[in-house]
């Protein structure tokens, strides 16, 4: 049996379109779950990028291919319109896609109570938290490097330099190149506080280790966010950010180029 898993966000399109899509898969013989089922081939998510990344960790970076339908707004992995159904449909039973994979980022915490593992496609970022700077001793490889302060940093992979990196001033990066980017989020630089004010990129193979300060004050809290998603961390001490083992393969069909896109998306 060919199992093919399929979500949608909740609005009224995009409702509508699971609908409609489960009924032509089920005709076309596949069978749609109820609920996630592991043995699937394939994921279908309904929505726009953000219910492609809340799927994505909702069922922990699967390794079973996705695909986007998009209702959204921008849908930059969406590669599907509702009106495109029939089409995917076909080329897909066809084998006619290619499939895209995407390298993603984790951040290890280490804090009293021991270590926890955070997972990102996009980015993962860390800021303080009721609106204060942060200060943060920021070491590349086994280098310092400097003590930044400001809102925080955030670091990209390439597939997500076209998202909030992007807003922050940071590079777009061509998908073929396989690197981290570290960007500031509002560095202060002045006599009291120095820190780089320009992305920093680098080799796959080095990561990124964070040792937070909290000496001048007793707010020890701060946010980490991947994706998107908030989660707040009372004590850390350290955060160490590579990229991690988990791949997402992402099925394409229009093969139409990286740059193309973006310019269709962005300009
Ligand atoms: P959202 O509130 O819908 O806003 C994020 C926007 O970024 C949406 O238009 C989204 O597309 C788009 N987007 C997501 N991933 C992208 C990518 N790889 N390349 C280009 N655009 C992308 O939030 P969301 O849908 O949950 O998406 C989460 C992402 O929002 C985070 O990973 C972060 O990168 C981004 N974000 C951006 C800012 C900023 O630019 N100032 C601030 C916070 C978060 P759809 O319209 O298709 O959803
Ligand atoms: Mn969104």
């Amino acid at each position: 049996m060919r199992i093919i898993n399929v979500f949608a966000n909740d609005t009224e399109l995009s409702q509508k379109t699971k609908k409609l899509l489960k009924q032509k898969l089920e005709k076309s013989g596949f069978f749609v779950p109820q609920e996630y089922d592991l043995n699937a081939e394939l994921i279908i998510c309904i929505g726009g990028d953000g219910s492609f990344l809340e799927t994505l960790h909702k069922y922990n970076f699967p390794s079973i291919p996705f695909i986007g339908v998009n209702t959204g707004h921008l849908g930059f992995f969406q590669e599907v319109y509702p009106d495109g159904l029939d089409e995917f449909i076909f080329k897909y039973k066809q084998g006619k896609y290619e499939t895209q994979h995407l390298k993603t980022l984790k951040a290890e915490v280490t804090t009293a109570e021991g270590k926890q593992e955070f997972m990102g496609l996009n980015e993962i970022l860390i800021k303080g938290v009721k609106s204060r700077p942060i200060h943060l001793n920021i070491s590349i490889g086994d280098s310092f490097i400097e003590r930044f302060s400001g809102d925080g940093i955030l670091v990209a992979t390439p597939a997500g330099s076209t998202a909030y990196n992007y807003s922050l001033g940071g590079s777009i990066v061509d998908p073929r190149l396989s690197l981290l980017q570290v960007t500031p989020i509002a560095p202060m630089n002045t006599t009291a506080y120095r820190s780089f004010t320009s992305s920093l990129i680098l080799p796959p193979y080095l990561s990124i280790r964070v040792n937070p300060e909290y000496s001048e004050h007793k707010r020890k809290g701060m946010l980490i966010v991947s994706d998107g998603m908030e989660h707040f961390l009372q004590e850390a001490e350290e955060i160490i950010f590579e990229f991690s083992n988990s791949i997402i393969k992402l099925l394409r069909f229009d093969n139409s180029d990286f740059w193309t896109k973006v310019k269709s998306k962005f300009i």
